[in-house]
């Protein structure tokens, strides 16, 4: 899996090496072949629809890992803890 924060999941800027988007946000979406249109996250096969595979809690962000539920590409979500917001990034 990819390491680097890849974008900021409300407003799509590119998030590298960065811990707060100039928008506020806190939370950003990494992986490969993913994308944020009109603000929602959309893997590369075109789905749109992930599902939560792990959780982990460190002591000043969570990442939450998802897969495509149509072609099982991961992708993941940094977030500052308690502040997660999934913005467009839909659950089953
Ligand atoms: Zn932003
Ligand atoms: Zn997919």
């Amino acid at each position: 899996m990819q390491a680097n924060l890849d974008f900021c999941l409300k407003c799509g800027k590119d998030a590298s090496n960065i811990e707060t988007c100039e928008c506020g946000s806190t939370t950003f979406a990494f992986g490969f072949n993913i994308s944020l249109i009109d603000s929602i996250l959309v893997c590369g096969c075109g789905s749109k629809v992930f599902k939560i595979v792990s959780d982990s809690k460190f002591s000043e962000f969570t990442i939450t890992n998802y897969r495509c539920t149509k072609c099982d590409n991961l992708i993941g979500v940094q977030c500052e803890v308690d502040k997660f917001q999934t913005y467009g990034l839909e659950e089953t």
